[in-house]
């Protein structure tokens, strides 16, 4: 099974491919969390990547497209995988349709996240991320136990660099001129699903667990994980 999450920052994405992550247990590859990581180990595609992240640019296609290219060729990725933040453009969905292609493998499903400016902004604002275990808090609606420390793990909570005001105005710049022309190339190849990411993340959980049913994936369409009615 291979899942595409396509969408503007603060959708919802990260929360959403772990829980489809923890139900069909097939790893999700973000390409942020690889960049990221990268930049905090200061390796050389990291260092390359820096100044792109942290205003909000894309990072050249050709660094991204190598990293996804070698991850999803791994051993853990040969039953699916999702992909979270890839890819970002048309060129990269070329490129990542040839490299399907070569391995024989083909997109089930794109989930297609669309929200309004106010919630992205609000979502993003108020998001915070463990530096231990990567888990996603939402100050407002999602607040941990502790204050700025994950309930899972104990690890501190930090907020994004480029999760700050300026930056978010940035990416969602960059989103609708590059990105947003994804949904149409996913659409015409049919297998676009369009998901309303201004729900709550339940709400979500079930529109995408009732179009996977469709597809055959799980039984248990009222599985919520941490999210409890
Ligand atoms: P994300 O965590 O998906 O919001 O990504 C954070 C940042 O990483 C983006 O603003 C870009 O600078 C970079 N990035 C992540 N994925 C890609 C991609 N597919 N192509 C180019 N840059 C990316």
């Amino acid at each position: 099974m291979i899942i595409i999450l396509l969408g503007p920052p603060g959708a919802g994405k990260g929360t959403i491919a772990n829980e489809i992550q923890r139900r069909i247990v097939i790893p999700v590859i973000a390409t942020g969390d690889i960049l990221r990581n990268a930049i905090d180990k200061n390796t050389e595609i990291g260092m390359k990547a820096k100044n792109f992240v942290r205003s909000g640019k894309l990072v050249p296609d050709e660094y991204v497209i190598k990293i996804v290219e070698n991850r999803i060729k791994e051993f853990d990725c040969e039953k699916g995988f999702i992909l979270d933040g890839f890819p970002r453009n048309i060129n990269q969905a070329k490129a990542l349709d040839k490299v399907f292609e070569r391995l024989d493998k083909k997109i089930d499903q794109v989930f297609y996240f669309e929200a309004s400016y106010q919630n992205i902004i609000n979502r993003l604002s108020a998001r915070r991320v463990c530096t231990k275990c990567g888990t996603i808090y939402n100050l407002k609606y999602d607040p941990p136990d502790k204050a700025e420390l994950c309930h899972k793990c104990n690890g501190k909570l930090i907020q994004r660099d480029d999760d700050r005001e300026d930056t978010i105005k940035k990416r969602l710049d960059v989103y609708n001129d590059e990105t947003l022309p994804l949904s149409n190339y996913y659409r015409k190849k049919r297998i676009l699903t369009k998901i309303n990411a201004n729900q709550d993340v339940i709400a979500i959980l079930k529109d995408i667990w009732n179009r996977l049913a469709e597809l055959g994936i799980g039984e248990n369409r009222n599985d919520y994980g941490n999210y409890k009615n």
